[in-house]
C-alpha cells in the first residue's frame, strides 16, 4: 500500500463518490474529516470501506478523558484505519484513548495532532503560551508518544525535529503536499511528496491535487511516480 491519504473534503456526498469511483483502494487511502462526517455520519464510511477503501477518521477528539476514549471506542468499532486526538487534551486523555483501544484489540492506529498549523507564536501566546511553536510541536509530540500514541498528525516542516526527537517508531501523517508544477491553494508551505518522505512522513494527506484534477486517477498515478523524487 501506498502512504498516500486522499482527503475527501466534500460537503455534498455525490461529488464525492464520484471521486473514489475513479481512484483505486489499492493504491491509496481516504480521510474522511468532520464536515463529511457531520453531514453524512458512519454511513459514509461504511459506504467507502464497502468500496476496500481504508478510512483515517480525521475527528480530532478533544474532552475529558472519559468522552474522548467512548468516541475512540466508537470509531474503532467501525473499522477505521485511523483516528485521532487532540494531544493538548494532555496525557489522561490520550492514555485514556489508547486503553479504549486496547480493551477491544482493535487495529485502528491511534494519531495526535500537535498544533494546528494554522497557528502561529501570536495564537498561541493569546492562549496563554508564550512558547515558540516548533518547541510546542516537538513537547507535545513527545508527551503524545509517551501516552502510547502510533503517531502524530503534523506539518512536513515539522518532520525533521519530530524525527530527531523521536526516533523512528512514530508514524508522521503530514498534509500540506503539493506535486512541483501544481498550484499550492491556500497552503503556505508546501513540500512535494518526495520531500515530505525524505523529511520523515509516514503517510501523506493530499486532497485537492487529486480531488480537483480533471483525471483524478492519473493524478493520483503521477504522485505515486513522483514518490520515488
Ligand atoms: O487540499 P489539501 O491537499 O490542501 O488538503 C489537505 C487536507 O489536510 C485537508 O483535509 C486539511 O484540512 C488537512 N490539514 C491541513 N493542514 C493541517 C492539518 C490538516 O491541510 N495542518
Amino acid at each position: 500500500m501506498s502512504p498516500l491519504i486522499i482527503a475527501l473534503d466534500y460537503s455534498d456526498i455525490t461529488p464525492m463518490l464520484a471521486l473514489v469511483d475513479c481512484l483505486d483502494p489499492s493504491l491509496c487511502r481516504v480521510k474522511v474529516g468532520k464536515e463529511l462526517f457531520t453531514r453524512y455520519g458512519p454511513d459514509v464510511v461504511r459506504r467507502l470501506q464497502s468500496m476496500g477503501f481504508e478510512v483515517f477518521l480525521d475527528l480530532k477528539f478533544h474532552d475529558i478523558p472519559h468522552t474522548v476514549a467512548q468516541a475512540v471506542d466508537a470509531a474503532a468499532s467501525l473499522g477505521v484505519w485511523m483516528v485521532n486526538v487532540h494531544a493538548s487534551g494532555g496525557q489522561s486523555m490520550m492514555k485514556a484513548a489508547r486503553a479504549a483501544i486496547e480493551l477491544h484489540q482493535y487495529k485502528t492506529l491511534l494519531t495526535a495532532v500537535t498544533v494546528l498549523t494554522s497557528m502561529v507564536a501570536e495564537d498561541l501566546r493569546e492562549v496563554g503560551l508564550n512558547v515558540n511553536p516548533l518547541e510546542q510541536v516537538v513537547r507535545l509530540g513527545t508527551l503524545a508518544m509517551a501516552a502510547g500514541m502510533d503517531g502524530l498528525v503534523c506539518s512536513a516542516q515539522e518532520a525533521v525535529a519530530l524525527r530527531t526527537h523521536l526516533g523512528k517508531q512514530a508514524l508522521l501523517v503530514t498534509p500540506g503536499i503539493r506535486p512541483a508544477d501544481s498550484a499550492p491553494d491556500d497552503q503556505k508551505r508546501t513540500l512535494t511528496p518526495h520531500e515530505a518522505l525524505q523529511a520523515g512522513s509516514s503517510f501523506l494527506v493530499v486532497g485537492r491535487p487529486v480531488t480537483r484534477a480533471a483525471e483524478p486517477a492519473k493524478a493520483l498515478h503521477d504522485l505515486l511516480q513522483s514518490l520515488a523524487g
